[in-house]
């Protein structure tokens, strides 16, 4: 049998996080209302009515395109794209065909070898999302709430080589779109969608052949299994002397199988013409300028950073920028710690993100500020608590119980300063155990750890442990 290697090209759309609608005032997003709720005449598609376009859309469009190192277009056009489906009730679609709002870019993404791989964008284009239809008890019902919501179509070349890198493109993808906030990127709710284009070629040859397009597959372990079962399929039928034929096919999630849908149309099927009741969309090199100004440091760049400048490994760098308000955090708190890295990343590493968990927030939404987290290092780091009620105060303080430092004062978790006291304690516990001491003077210095153990226990954990030990020693050394 010959080596082949599967080509996968994938077009996501991308359901943009916009307050209404792209050519209407009804609210974009409307999961969960009730069918044919947030629909308006605009966007149900009655006649005689006229489309305004979004601007912040437009924005949000050009941001991504900026994003992905595309060109962004300073004049492009919307166009219809007619076809009859019960989900659309204009008959057509308003997207954008030959001048759209971005060409061209890439997207580099991180494999989980360590190595990198460039994925070129073909383009990504602006359009309105159609409603849905279900099959409810043998009728066919339609939903038109999702009609007009404004989307993203962005289409990448046929760089991707396996299921699985495909679905590298997909969680880095959704990453980088909540990272510059054009949207939440949640495909559970159809925030971002995917079809995927497959073909097979024999391995080093460099022609493409003919392709299906997988429609559909929306979640990242859908992608990896839709795409590999369809390779498989292509290479054996190709080992059986068949030939490919170009059609679309429709995953199903439930039963992990490809169905036949339809032979794919062609472009020239949907009989696109420019949208007559929109202007051209003109952004000024000043506007594009703005739009790239804005788009701030991207994740795999803000990774390269903090390996770089805070020495961190790369699985911890990882971590803390696989999320913006992560990474914000990350960089405020070591500020505050005054530059102590490597130790924020430790309590950031362990104790936050477990804080994170445990409520269910995000970074951002933690009441414990960056500004808390550091006070509570320091206090741990300047001997005043010791690091168990320091973690102990991260719950605490998240719960609304005030400033740390407060806490501590109020409830007496400070360690004992008073060097005299502490001196005291510890010569008690000699006296009281004579045969230890003599053991330990003896040469069983492993007794070290539990003169601490006793020391902690008569003091609540209110000793500082270094401190403990070289008194300790001195007295057990007289
Ligand atoms: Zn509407």
């Amino acid at each position: 049998m010959k080596t082949y290697e599967i080509v996968i090209g994938l077009e996501t759309h991308i359901q943009l996080n916009t307050a209404s609608k792209i050519f209407c005032s009804c609210k974009a997003d409307s999961w969960g209302a009730p069918p044919n709720t947030n629909i308006c005449p605009v966007c149900s598609g009655l006649p005689g009515v006229l489309p305004v376009l979004n601007a912040e859309a437009v924005r949000k469009g050009a941001l991504l395109a900026a994003a992905m190192h595309a060109e962004i277009n300073p004049i492009s056009y919307f166009d219809r794209k007619n076809y009859f489906y019960p989900d659309l009730p204009k008959g057509y679609q308003i997207t954008q065909f030959d001048e759209p709002i971005g060409k061209g870019g890439y997207m580099d993404l991180r494999m989980p070898d360590g190595s990198e791989r460039r994925v070129r964008i073909h383009k990504l284009h602006l359009e309105e999302d159609a409603g849905k239809t279900k099959i409810d008890r043998g009728e066919r019902l339609v939903d038109f709430n999702r009609c007009g919501v404004p989307l993203v179509e962005m289409v990448t070349e046929p760089d991707l080589r396996s299921g699985e890198e495909a679905a590298q493109y997909l969680t880095q993808l959704r990453q980088l779109l909540r990272w510059i906030g054009v949207s939440e990127a949640d495909m559970e709710r159809g925030h971002l969608r995917c079809d995927a284009n497959v073909s097979i070629r024999e391995a080093g040859s460099s022609m493409l052949n003919t392709k299906t397009e997988i429609k559909n597959v929306n979640s990242i372990d859908a992608v990896r299994q839709a795409i590999s079962e369809e390779a498989k399929r292509q290479i054996d039928a190709v080992e059986a002397g068949q030939r490919i034929e170009s059609y679309t096919l429709d995953w199903d999630a439930d039963t992990g199988t490809l169905r036949k849908m339809r032979s794919k149309e062609t472009e020239a099927d949907y009989r696109y013409f420019r949208e007559p009741d929109l202007l051209p969309v003109v952004l000024t090199a000043a506007e594009i300028a703005a739009v790239q100004n804005s788009l701030p440091e991207l994740p795999l760049a803000r990774r390269a950073r903090f390996i770089q400048d805070y020495q961190l490994s790369a699985y911890d760098a990882e971590i803390l920028t696989s999320e913006r308000g992560l990474s914000d955090y990350y960089e405020e708190s070591v500020q505050l710690c005054g530059g102590a890295a490597k130790l924020v990343s430790n309590w950031m590493m362990n104790d936050l993100i477990r804080l994170m968990n445990d409520t269910g927030k995000s970074a951002a939404e933690l009441r414990l500020r960056p500004a808390d987290l550091a006070e509570i290092i320091q206090l741990v780091e300047g001997g005043k608590i010791n690091p168990a009620t320091g973690k102990s105060l991260l719950a605490r303080v998240e719960a609304g119980a005030g400033k740390a430092s407060q806490i501590v004062a109020d409830e007496g978790l400070g360690l004992i300063a008073d060097e005299d006291t502490l001196r005291q304690q510890i010569a008690a516990i000699l006296e009281e155990s004579p045969s230890e001491m003599q053991n330990f003077r003896a040469g069983k210095e492993s007794l070290l750890g539990w003169f601490v153990g006793q020391v902690m226990r008569r003091t609540g954990g209110k000793a500082d442990p270094k401190r403990t030990r070289e008194l300790l020693l001195e007295l057990l050394r007289q």
